[in-house]
């Protein structure tokens, strides 16, 4: 009886559902019904808030304030549907509920009382509101590998996001950064899919909850689609050439596990991919995206990018062919953002007949309906003092835990760390005494350069180190800083020789080298080596005789190899925003064990840029003999590499049968155990080898990790599952194919092998 009433009440769960969904479908069909071709369009055009704002320009320096007359004009006479970003300097709470309520109080004197769609740039917190709480980016996040983290994270940005009245986020960047050179490596979590899905579907998750209705809930936005991290010569929004076969191998699969997880918008690529700019490409944004991924939610185009058709890819000779190109691949929304002009040319179009009411209509229910799933028609307005929690300790532990994380030992040479909260240090480097190498880009700024905005609560390295160890311990002697003046990137000598008689009075010197903070195109480079002058600061400290310890404060992998043969112990930490630098001294004390592991390859040198999934032939050289034998691939650091003040030890690797049968599966298990003497988390990491395959395999792919935290002398089995379609990859003909062989296993450093068969006999 009770089973019957269980599936009585489960069905009408589901019948309940279903009724709900056909009443919020006729909803918006009834809306569509009521609305002029001028209204649709309204709705498919995003608008920066500069032009609903006083004052002329984009990227306003002074304080911001909305121009009524041109909210009325934009709102009411344009219909427009969307508007984003942050107006000059970063705003309060209580000034973001200010513009946002005001805003919607003028789109509800619009007939059909459609709400506005605010979206924002909050990538790494709510980064342009003033007090918001700063994790690591992405790049960090990825490095800690610990998607429970990182979820919480994103739903602690959707509660302070939300706070500001905004609910939709450009976030996360799923952008493989397969070229170390590119300046948003650091936007993203890194090289490789696997990671990368993972992280994203946690993210997604954590920005969207169950139900991104409530009101401690964004939406998230998957960018940039597809192929933006691979220009070719890793400048930014350069072309990008991919195959098919790695399109769908490599590049397709983390959006597709985010959209799977409901991920309600996507952002376009604004670069081209294989000639074909992506923002005119049907083939990526309707075949690929719509047809086969099953995408259902919005597609935004990136800033400017229909304009960008016709002078920066040159495929459109005027803004109308553009603006037909763009809906015709299967765009959205249009992040004009400057200008009233892709209304009425999308208007003349569709009067013309070159456009459809049909597809106009298409891309109007796809928004109305995001808007509807965030529950903005009911609450369109923010309510001041609704978020108590907003910057909480709870939030600001998540932060610290996660730069704590991610922060990743590279070398410990001689074993030295942890040192004493006792010990003298002098302090060098260009990052040792701010704010904006530690944030990186899109904090309190685009470029995280209004340092007024970090407030005196979070720290420097120099000032977390003057907490830790004593002011009395700490000397800080920059040696090389940053010349603001002359550009964010260009470094100068200011008094090195200090350097030499002040290191006579420490125990160690640490070295705060890396990069300053930039954002997209400022952030290209000719050099991935760290600057001639970090690097001579670091000889200068070496030749002390004094134990050196460097911490790479920077969002790519920068090339040190000159420098760090002579140096023992290595951090590197990524961009690990506002609590940052306390966790690194956390850290050097051994407060905090490290367990982040890279995540991505460390090359050596400048023309060794392959990821650690490259094929055999990219890891041999040439020898005497005439054969490909010699290894080759000789990163600086490994993908996935990191240390620990303790140490794990694998063994008992089992599999549960020698051979997986298509449609089969496989358990794998590891016994890992802390045969040190600190309490530590570690990564494990489980890679597979097709040992032959029809498309020439690469040495080995990530397919499972998970961390674990393990007490000395505890141990843990880990166990995980393979499928078949973990052993697959694309085949020649564009398809998913796992082909019968050996399969090897590693984790660790344990290693086994299986075989794929038909079936088992
Ligand atoms: C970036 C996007 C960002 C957008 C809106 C563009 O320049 O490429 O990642 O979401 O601006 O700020």
């Amino acid at each position: 009886k009770i089973f019957f009433w269980i599936l009585l009440l489960n069905f009408q769960g589901v019948l309940t559902e279903a009724f709900a969904q056909e009443d919020s479908d006729k909803y918006i069909d009834t809306l569509i019904g009521k609305m002029t071709l001028s209204e649709k369009v309204g709705q498919m055009t995003q608008l920066t808030l500069e032009m609903v704002s006083k004052g002329d320009g984009y990227k306003m320096k002074s304080p911001h304030e909305l121009d009524e007359a041109k909210l009325e004009d934009v709102l009411l006479r344009h219909h427009i549907g969307s508007i984003l970003n942050c107006a000059g300097t970063p705003h309060t709470i209580e000034k973001w509920g200010g513009i946002i309520n005001k805003i919607q109080e003028v789109a509800m004197k619009d007939r059909l009382q459609i709400p506005v769609l605010y979206g924002i740039d909050a990538i790494h917190g709510a980064n342009y509101t003033i007090g918001a709480t700063l994790y690591p980016q992405e790049i960090g996040l990825a490095a800690s590998w610990n998607l429970e983290l990182v979820e919480q994270a994103a739903a602690l940005t959707a509660y302070e996001t939300r706070a500001s009245g905004i609910p939709w986020t450009f976030s996360p960047t799923l952008d493989l950064a397969v070229n170390p050179e590119w300046p948003r490596v650091w936007e993203s979590f890194g090289e490789d899919p696997h990671l990368m899905a993972e992280m994203g579907v946690a993210m997604t998750k954590g920005f969207q909850g169950d139900d991104v209705a409530q009101k401690d809930r964004i939406a998230a936005c998957l960018k940039h689609f597809v192929g933006y991290g691979a220009p070719k010569s890793g400048k930014d929004r350069s072309p990008a050439w991919i195959p098919e076969r790695m399109m769908r191998e490599y590049f397709l699969p983390p959006f597709q596990a985010a959209i799977d997880a409901g991920a309600k918008s996507i952002m376009i690529n604004s670069g081209e991919v294989n000639g074909v700019p992506v923002h005119a490409s049907k083939w990526l944004l309707t075949d690929i995206l719509r047809d086969e991924m099953g995408f259902e939610g919005v597609a935004v185009t990136d800033w400017f990018d229909i304009w960008n058709l016709v002078e920066r890819h040159a495929v459109a000779k005027d803004k109308r062919q553009a603006v037909k190109m763009a809906i015709d691949a299967g765009v959205d929304m249009s992040m004009v953002p400057l200008d009233l002009d892709f209304g009425p040319i999308l208007i003349s179009l569709v009067e013309d007949g070159e456009i459809s009411m049909e597809r106009i209509d298409l891309s109007v229910r796809r928004i109305l309906k995001m808007k509807q799933e965030l529950g903005l028609f009911e609450n369109y307005k923010v309510v001041p003092g609704d978020y108590p929690a907003f910057a909480s300790k709870k939030h600001q532990q998540v932060a610290f835990d996660l730069a704590a994380e991610s922060i990743t030992l590279l070398k410990n040479e001689a074993g030295f760390l942890p040192i004493s909260k006792k010990s003298k240090i002098l302090l060098c480097g260009p990052n040792a005494n701010s704010m904006r190498p530690l944030n990186g880009g899109w904090s309190y700024s685009w470029q995280g350069d209004v340092t007024d905005q970090y407030a005196q609560e979070y720290h420097t390295i120099y000032e977390a180190f003057v907490n830790k160890f004593g002011k009395k311990n700490i000397n800080l002697i920059e040696g090389v800083s940053y010349d603001m003046a002359a550009s964010y990137d260009v470094d100068q000598w200011v008094n090195p020789e200090e350097i030499t008689k002040a290191a006579e009075a420490v125990d160690y010197i640490v070295l705060c080298l890396g990069e300053n903070s930039y954002t997209e195109k400022p952030g290209d480079l000719n050099d991935l080596s760290i600057s001639a002058n970090q690097r001579a600061l670091a000889k200068v400290a070496s030749a002390t005789g004094k134990p050196v310890i460097l911490v790479l404060t920077a969002g790519r992998p920068r090339v040190i190899h000159d420098i760090v043969s002579d140096i023992p112990a290595v951090l590197h930490t990524y961009l690990p925003g506002n609590y940052g630098a306390d966790a690194l001294s956390e850290i050097l004390t051994g407060e905090v064990n490290p367990s982040g592991k890279l995540p991505y390859t460390y090359p050596r040198y400048t023309n060794d840029l392959v990821p650690y999934y490259h094929k055999v032939s990219e890891g041999l050289a040439h020898n005497d003999g005439n054969e490909y034998t010699e290894p080759f691939f000789n990163p600086q650091w490994e993908f996935g590499y990191g240390l620990s003040y303790t140490q794990f030890e694998y063994s008992n690797l089992e599999i549960s049968s020698a051979s997986m049968s298509r449609n089969g599966s496989l358990k794998i298990t590891v016994e890992v155990k802390n045969v040190g003497k600190r309490a530590g988390k570690e990564v494990v990491q489980l890679y597979l080898s097709d040992l032959v395959a029809t498309v020439s395999p690469s040495v080995k792919r990530l397919k499972r990790f998970q961390k674990i935290d393990l007490q000395p002398g505890a141990s843990e089995k880990v166990v995980f599952k393979l499928e078949e379609k973990d052993l697959a990859f694309v085949g020649i003909d564009q398809q998913w194919v796992a082909e019968t062989g050996t399969f090897k296993v590693c984790i660790g450093g344990e290693s086994t092998q299986f075989e794929l068969v038909e079936s088992i006999k």
